[in-house]
């Protein structure tokens, strides 16, 4: 009788721990947390930021901050969600890393440069667009490639930064041409200085940035493809996506959005100021 009142016991221990470390990595993966109400309780939102994306997202090393229209961006939706002593908090992302780092909590949001698409859709729930970027390419000045169908011939080599679907979409229209994969935009840019390819190629806003700060290097031929912007959570947090949405609209309504829009893109040589206002 006490073996088996013993073994009940053990078998019963068994099952509190499984339930309860399954309930443990249902939190620390974020399935059953509420991000909006945790941030709300902390009174910040950490956000995911590109850090090598001048216009963007650009650190800057004299005070170490990361500087950019979606950084501001960022700070003024904070503001209009968690009232204006909120607190927006930065972490740095690049293209390949931004959908780990979300997925695994490390940060709230994503706002870097990262266009809607089905495929991420599936993985990640996006806000309506907050900016409206295309696909070019950047060239050194004087390059006999004026647009992308002057990529398309063997030989041809393109630069790109791994985990943009701007490597993706260039197989489509310079089938022909080699795609290098670089793991970020500075080290992309470096390789098209060192002559490693004939094109850089990523959103226009993206390569504007990189040409004010090089002026032998320019964006031709315009856009190819449509890139809207939107800001990412983790599926499952609908209070969170609903709060950045509306969030937006506020940043909008009230004008705050336009005044960003002019301050980091209104002397940028090329840029549709106009087509940008919201
Ligand atoms: N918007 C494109 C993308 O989401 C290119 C810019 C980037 O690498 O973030 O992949």
């Amino acid at each position: 009788m006490k073996k088996i009142l013993s073994k009940i016991g053990l078998v019963f221990a068994l099952l509190i721990m499984v339930v309860s470390l399954g309930a443990c990595s249902q939190s620390s993966s974020g399935a059953k947390r509420d991000v909006l109400k945790d941030d709300k309780q902390s009174n910040t939102i950490t956000w995911g930021v590109k850090a090598d994306t001048k216009l963007f997202g650009l650190m800057d090393v004299k005070d170490n901050r990361i500087k950019g229209f979606e950084v501001d961006l960022a700070k003024a939706m904070t503001k209009q969600i968690l009232g204006k002593n909120g607190k927006a908090r930065f972490i740095q992302v690049t293209s390949q890393t931004r959908m780990p780092l979300l997925a695994n909590g490390n940060i709230d949001a994503i706002m870097a440069t990262m266009t809607i698409t089905p495929e991420r859709a599936k993985q990640v729930d996006f806000t309506r667009s907050y900016f409206d970027a295309g696909q070019a390419i950047l060239v050194k000045n004087g390059s006999p490639i004026k647009n992308v169908k002057g990529l398309n011939h063997k030989g041809a080599v393109v630069l790109g930064v791994v985990g943009s679907n701007s490597v993706q979409n260039i197989k489509k229209f310079a089938p022909k041409a080699r795609v290098l994969q670089l793991s970020d935009y500075s080290q992309a840019l470096t390789a098209l200085k060192s002559g490693q390819g004939d094109a850089l190629t990523t959103d226009n806003g993206i390569l504007y940035g990189m040409s004010i700060e090089n002026p032998g290097y320019s964006v031709v031929g315009g856009t190819f493809t449509k890139e809207p912007y939107g800001i990412a959570t983790a599926k499952g947090q609908k209070p969170l996506h609903n709060a950045m949405n509306n969030a937006l609209t506020k940043v909008e309504n009230s004008g705050q959005y336009n005044k960003l829009i002019y301050k980091w893109f209104h002397n940028v040589r090329g840029f549709d100021m106009k087509g940008a206002e919201r």
